[in-house]
């Protein structure tokens, strides 16, 4: 049958051969880790990317074949994020934060034909190469380095396959778009890390809702820094949504910290910019001391764990900058929503619509949410019921790779692990994790609302409040905080931020100083450590 209407697959090659005909010399600016900056073009990034995929194929990887990165936000992994995906390979982001067991776990897992290294972690070939069971061409990300070649029998350098490239190769135009294009694993807090496989489909149909005025809503005219890890949920699908609009890209390599940041935005006049809390708790720390006021940043969307709202307001109040709250997780690749106000609310008092602001969001077009009861029966979306936030869409995970086993519940949704609200404008607001959640006299206690109350303090760098056992009680809320560097502040002045701010038998029953929180592989408190650490301390001192 005649179709009405022309089809195209919905594939990653058509993002960035899109972005080489319409925005050739929009910049690329990429730190790299040698800490000098490379400057280049979509048009480049378009050409490499083409010849990667041509050189890939000289080397005999073929159609469907995974090749494992782990390597900083810089503009050859830009690269391979096209030319792999683009030509029917996996590209496999590693974090390079998991334990080296669970680093070979995922390589072997995942059946990696190729390796991407950036030079940082030149070590685990040395270390682990012999674990590595599928590795048959380990590529250090950059030119020939003798240095390098000594450390790793067999070394191939990026820049010299390039050169293997042929610069005519075309992506292939009649692609399923179901074809798995791009593989990232959970970061493992609880038992084996879990494959993600997203496809050509799910990662373009995620880029279009990305690119909508209420999602991410990145222009032309933006320059975007990504300072979440490409090896992080695919830098939150930003690498592909930069590409379908072709703005000015910021990556910053493996200088992460706030005054780095700081000088980047600066330079570079960087208008959004994204990534978790502790990411923008550095920088805000840097701005006080630099006394710089980005005034070329407009936007950052945060995410991955809790936006304090405190951190809502100095962005505000101090810097003009709009701190958008978002949320997401690696089965969700990540957008699952994005706080954007609905025009009933623009009327609203101020006091309002700060509240709106700190809440999670609403889903855009393509994903879904509810909230159900035990027996997953769903529950009103009246802002104020409890329950486990579940989700479904077109991005949404199915089963993990190589499970064998859907993930979703019988009616086919995904259960998140997150306690939520939802109200009738569709914004979603966590509440905690599952696990995290305090369990007090059969009551819940939010942790995440106790963290807010505590980091709004002046003193305060970084706050977790977990459940401690309790023998009265099951589990009682105690607060572990880290101190600004040379801030004085005592338990008692933070136990006094809680009164009149939540009810009586939710003040936390302790406060305990750290000099630094545990944070897992994405900038994530470790919650689960600091149980284990200090979660006796109630029945010790009662004891
Ligand atoms: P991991 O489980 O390894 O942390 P993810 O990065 O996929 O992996 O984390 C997803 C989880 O992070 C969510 O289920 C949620 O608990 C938390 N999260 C993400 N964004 C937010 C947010 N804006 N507010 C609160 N929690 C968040």
């Amino acid at each position: 049958m005649q179709n009405s209407m022309m089809y195209f697959p919905l594939t990653i090659g058509s993002l960035i051969d899109h972005a080489e005909r319409n925005y050739p010399g929009s910049e690329v600016v990429s730190v790299e880790t040698a800490g000098n900056i490379d400057r280049s073009t979509w048009g480049e990034v378009a050409r490499n990317s083409r010849r990667l995929a041509s050189a890939l194929a000289k080397l005999g990887i073929t159609f469907g074949e995974c090749c494992g990165t782990i390597a900083w936000n810089n503009r050859r992994h830009l690269e391979i994020y096209f030319g792999v995906s683009g030509s029917g390979l996996i590209c496999h982001t590693i974090n390079p934060r998991l334990t080296p067991e669970q680093i070979a776990y995922v390589v072997n897992h995942a059946e990696n034909k190729v390796l991407f290294l950036d030079k940082t972690f030149l070590g685990y070939a040395a270390k682990l190469g012999a674990h590595f069971n599928t590795v048959k061409h380990i590529v250090l990300l950059g030119p020939r380095d003798e240095e390098a070649a000594a450390m790793v029998p067999g070394l191939m350098f990026y820049d010299e396959l390039l050169e293997t490239g042929d610069a005519d190769y075309r992506y292939p135009a009649d692609l399923d778009e179901n074809t798995p294009s791009s593989l990232c694993y959970t970061s493992g807090t609880t038992g084996l890390p879990k494959g993600v496989l997203y496809t050509h489909r799910s990662t373009v149909l995620h880029c279009l809702g990305g690119n909508t005025a209420d999602g991410l809503a990145l222009s032309n005219h933006d320059t975007v820094m990504p300072v979440v890890p490409m090896f992080h949920v695919n830098a939150w699908g930003v690498p592909y949504c930069a590409a379908a609009i072709g703005s000015k890209l910021v990556l910053p390599g493996p200088f992460m910290d706030g005054p780095n940041l700081v000088k980047l935005i600066d330079d570079e006049e960087v208008t959004i910019a994204l990534g978790v809390p502790t990411i923008w708790q550095g920088l805000l720390q840097a701005l006080e001391q630099s006394g710089s006021k980005v005034p070329s940043l407009k936007r950052t969307l945060v995410g991955g764990s809790a936006m304090p709202p405190s951190m809502i307001r100095t962005f505000r109040e101090l810097y003009d900058v709009e701190a958008v709250h978002v949320w997401g997780m690696t089965e969700t690749s990540p957008q699952g929503t994005v706080n954007r106000e609905v025009k009933s609310q623009l009327g609203l008092p101020e006091t309002e619509r700060a509240k709106i602001r700190e809440s999670q969001g609403r889903p855009p077009y393509g994903v879904e949410l509810r909230i159900v009861d035990d027996a997953d029966t769903a529950l009103p979306n009246d802002g104020t019921t409890q329950g486990a936030l579940q989700i479904r869409g077109h991005w949404i995970v199915e089963s993990y790779h190589r499970s064998g086993a859907s993930a979703l519940t019988d009616d086919g949704w995904f259960d998140t692990g997150d306690v939520a609200t939802l109200d009738e404008n569709g914004f979603m607001r966590i509440r905690d994790r599952a696990k995290d959640i305090i369990k007090s006299g059969g009551e819940w206690i939010s942790t995440v609302e106790l963290e807010n109350i505590a980091i709004a303090h002046p003193s305060v760098a970084n706050a977790a409040a977990i459940a401690a056992r309790h023998e009265k009680w099951d589990e009682r809320p105690i607060v572990i905080v880290q101190k600004k560097p040379g801030a004085d502040v005592t338990e008692a002045t933070i136990l006094a931020l809680f009164d009149d701010r939540v009810a009586r038998w939710q003040v936390p029953d302790k406060v305990i100083f750290v000099e630094q929180l545990p944070l897992g592989a994405t900038g994530k408190v470790l919650k689960a450590t600091l149980r284990e650490t200090y979660g006796d301390v109630l029945i010790t001192e009662t004891a």
